[in-house]
């Protein structure tokens, strides 16, 4: 039996996980891979890799126009995935899940249909100090077009959290969106993204929430946090790169216009006029990526099979394994929420080690085989102004992680500080 095949509650057999992945049995500088990256990306399991190869080994064919049994195989194929993660994410149906390459694209597609035709002169759009570049620099670029106000919600006093009084006074500024992370890629920060669209709808607001690192990690219903949009990436749920969706209320969808034109897109086309096609695919121009659309399938698959409660169980029971051990460490600092607020957490663990640079350290775990980041993490004003540091380290687990793992993670970090000769 694979790993993704008892959805029951349970604890995840790791060791049975590992196997699904084929590139966890390779070496990297000859030292087994311990991968440590998937806020990064994932790594794919075979299951995803196999369901991508038969796509184009038996049925590859382009979507929608074909009368031959192949092609409509591909329609069909491309089309289930998108109920899947219809379903996955509980919208009501394909029609309000749009395809993009990635969390990026979504952001940038609702900044530039909703946006553009919403936001005016003078009016305010709130994000807050946690978020990726890419949920900065599209409302950037709005509000510069637009002659718009981007205001930022603060964090609280240990920088973990948002600051609710600042949410609070923000919102008194009546913006016309909100667009927050679920998760933070750096501080691990989950927020409680259901209270704050109910606060911002109170004020008239449209909240979009960036889901890239939330919807691989724990199960996400947009219904019952009420936001309008959600963006998501599938490379970093187990899935291929290059395809990513944009979840919009049915109605928002349906007003907004798309900001690409061609093939697919339309109904009609005329000499001097066209008619648009229906949601969702009035937003997706031109042939779509459809091996991504049956790899994601396949990805949501490998997921449901495991659950997303148990996955996030089991990120919380490493995470507190390693940050249980890392905070033994004298010199080692980690950033984000403390051990007693597990339920506010997810699975990244940033962290700064006084008199190594975080490259240094990440140079150390790679020699080692152990894959992590260090830089801004795409999260330079986070970064570099409300941490007040230059680069961090970043370790980050996912379903195939142990407490093996976190232990390699941690006698690497002992290896820096003989390196730099640390106390
Ligand atoms: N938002 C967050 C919180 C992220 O962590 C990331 C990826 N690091 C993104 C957005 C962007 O995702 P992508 O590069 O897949 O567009």
């Amino acid at each position: 039996m694979s790993a993704a095949e008892n959805s029951e509650q349970h604890d995840i057999d790791v060791s049975l996980v590992k196997k699904d992945f084929p590139i966890l049995s390779t070496q990297m500088n000859g030292k087994r891979l311990v991968y440590l990256d998937s806020a990064a990306t994932s790594q794919k399991p075979v299951q995803v890799i196999d369901a991508i190869s038969n796509y184009y080994r038996t049925f590859n064919a382009n979507i929608h126009r074909g009368i031959y049994k192949i092609s409509e195989q591909a329609t069909e194929e491309y089309t289930k995935s998108k109920d899947k993660l219809a379903e996955f994410i509980g919208a009501k149906s394909y029609q309000e899940i749009v395809y993009v390459r990635n969390t990026t694209e979504a952001i940038n597609l609702a900044a530039l249909s909703w946006g553009e035709a919403n936001v005016n002169k003078g009016d305010h759009i709130l994000i807050t100090q946690m978020e990726h570049h890419s949920n900065i620099v599209p409302w950037q670029m709005l509000a510069q077009r637009k002659g718009a106000v981007l205001d930022y919600v603060a964090l609280n006093g240990d920088r973990s959290a948002l600051d609710q009084e600042s949410l609070e006074k923000q919102l008194e500024k009546n913006p016309k969106i909100l667009a927050v992370t679920h998760a933070s890629n750096v501080l691990g920060t989950i927020n409680d993204v259901k209270a704050i669209t109910r606060k911002a709808h109170d004020r008239g607001a449209v909240v979009l929430i960036d889901g890239a690192q939330s919807c691989p990690h724990m199960p996400v219903d947009v219904r019952d946090i009420g936001c309008d949009f959600f963006a998501l990436s599938g490379h970093k749920m187990l899935g291929p790169t290059g395809i990513g969706a944009l979840y919009g209320k049915r109605d928002l969808l349906a007003a907004m216009e798309p900001i690409f034109g061609g093939g697919d897109m339309i109904r009609s086309v005329g000499f001097q006029t066209h008619t648009w096609n229906d949601l969702p695919w009035k937003f997706e121009a031109g042939t779509s990526n459809i091996e991504g659309g049956i790899g994601l399938s396949a990805a949501i698959d490998y997921l449901n099979g495991i659950g997303m409660k148990n996955i996030r169980r089991h990120e919380v029971e490493v995470t507190r394994y390693a940050m249980e051990k890392l905070g033994g460490i004298r010199g080692l600092k980690m950033y984000g929420p403390d051990i007693d607020h597990m339920e506010s957490r997810g699975g990244v663990i940033s962290f700064s080690m006084e008199g190594a640079h975080p490259h240094d350290v990440a140079q150390i775990f790679d020699d080692r085989g152990i894959a992590i980041r260090a830089g801004h993490h795409c999260a330079m004003p986070l970064v570099e102004d409300v941490l007040g540091v230059g680069a961090v380290s970043r370790i980050s687990f996912y379903i195939y992680n142990d407490k093996n793992d976190a232990d390699a993670a941690v006698d690497a970090v002992g290896e820096v500080k003989r390196v730099f000769k640390l106390q």
